[in-house]
């Protein structure tokens, strides 16, 4: 049995602890560590009486290092899962070399002051995990995440050769809040209103937000439009999958939640530049985040589907070969199931599975990586174990 700690104790956080606590065999003690302690205390007390893992709960600054290390030092956990914000992650990670424990997250590092994803800072890591002998895991959320898994098993089951992948992320639910975010909304808004970009030929193209719209009829949810993003794995995957001409990422959006980010961005609420407002200093974003439903809040109010996952389109012994794989996952009964809505529970399904395999030593080499550079099988096997089964198709409708 081995102890992970936790650390963020905001929507993800919250579906990570869960499926934790249904696994005791393998997480036989949890610390959940973050910024506002009374929310870990109140997931702790929450769960402690309806499993076997033993639940601890810490406040922690989790961009002090000595403070994580100190924390690390107390608990002695065999995994760190970061689940807090993505400015954190060079602090926990620095702070995992330090004390000696391996270390997984859901979301690329990001400056503050620059709404930049990019891998560089974290893969500069890979060095000195490797010499600590330590595994980290980067990206082991949804998207990315399974993304990158359902990558590698196409490659491993399906193709020679992968040359095209379009991600598609569908979210078909509805909060009945006129706009709110699904996760963070700091994060969110950064991603979105930033500029579009996809690979094509080992070369990166640059898009207006939202310049590039299509339509999708999904699984489950009907007709979609989604429009071109930027999103982190591109980077990963057009490295680690040999043979890649195109990778692009897709999202979903209603018209309503476009009227009012394209309002807000037009009155300046989504700048990250500070401004002073009656003598203090104040960052547009951060203040519309603490105007905004908190994300967390959204379960039991969001219906509907998630649908999310990867067309591929490569080369199986020289003939030319299609392959849809996804998940679809139910607002409602992951709402029954953890107390979160599906954006939720279908990152922090993925993290604690990321972290089983690690814990396993199924996924345990020293030096850091993307998930799609460890194998897919054991994790997949888990997802339709877990509350996130996928689907196959063999002959998807392709996007234009
Ligand atoms: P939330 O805002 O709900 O939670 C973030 C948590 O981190 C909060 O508990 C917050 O504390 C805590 N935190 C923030 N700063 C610090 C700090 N300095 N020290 C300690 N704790 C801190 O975010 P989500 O749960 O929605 O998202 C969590 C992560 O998951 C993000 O990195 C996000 O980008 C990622 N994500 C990844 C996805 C994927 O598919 N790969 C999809 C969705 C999200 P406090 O309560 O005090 O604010």
């Amino acid at each position: 049995m081995k102890k992970a700690l936790i650390i963020g104790a905001g929507g993800v956080a919250s579906v990570v602890v869960h499926k934790c606590c249904q696994h005791p065999d393998v997480f036989g003690e949890i610390m959940i560590a973050s910024r506002t302690k009374s929310k870990c205390d109140a997931l702790k007390e929450k769960l402690e009486n309806t499993t076997k893992t033993k639940i601890q709960t810490a406040q922690v600054d989790a961009d002090k290092v000595p403070e994580l290390v100190a924390l690390m030092k107390q608990f002695q956990p065999d995994i760190c899962i970061n689940v807090a914000l993505p400015y954190q992650d060079l602090t926990i990670m620095d702070a995992c070399l330090e004390y000696g424990v391996d270390y997984l997250d859901t979301a690329n590092y990001e400056p503050l002051d620059t709404a930049k994803f990019e891998y560089k800072w974290q893969w500069a890591y890979r060095e000195r995990f490797e010499k600590a002998g330590l595994t980290a895991v980067l990206g082991c959320g949804f998207d990315p995440g399974v993304t990158g898994v359902f990558s590698a098993y196409a490659l491993k089951h399906h193709f020679d050769e992968i040359n095209y992948i379009d991600i598609l992320d569908c979210n078909g639910g509805d909060h009945g809040y006129p706009f709110a975010t699904n996760f963070n909304p700091e994060i969110n808004i950064r991603e979105v209103s930033a500029k579009g970009s996809y690979i094509e030929d080992g070369k990166w193209v640059e898009t207006e937000p939202m310049e590039i719209k299509r339509e999708y009829n999904f699984d489950q949810v009907g007709m979609k439009d989604m429009y071109l993003l930027h999103h982190e794995e591109l980077e990963s995957l057009a490295i680690n999958i040999p043979g890649i001409k195109r990778i692009r990422f897709f999202m979903t959006f209603g018209q309503s939640y476009l009227t009012h980010l394209k309002c807000l961005e037009n009155v300046g609420m989504t700048s990250i530049e500070p401004i002073m407002y009656e003598g203090k200093e104040i960052v547009p974003l951060q203040f519309l985040k603490a105007v905004l439903p908190d994300p967390a809040s959204l379960g039991p109010r969001t219906v509907g589907k998630t649908n999310i996952g990867n067309i591929f389109i490569g080369k199986k012994d020289g003939k030319e070969k299609h392959y849809y794989l996804y998940n679809v996952c139910d607002h409602q009964e992951c709402y029954k199931e953890v107390g979160s809505q599906a954006v939720s529970y279908t990152t922090g399904v993925p993290a604690m599975i990321g972290a089983m395999m690690v814990l396993k030593g199924l996924w345990k080499k020293p030096g850091v990586f993307n998930v799609e550079e460890f194998d897919p099988d054991p994790f997949m096997e888990q997802l339709n174990l877990c509350g996130l089964p996928w689907k196959e198709d063999f002959n998807p409708v392709l996007v234009p």
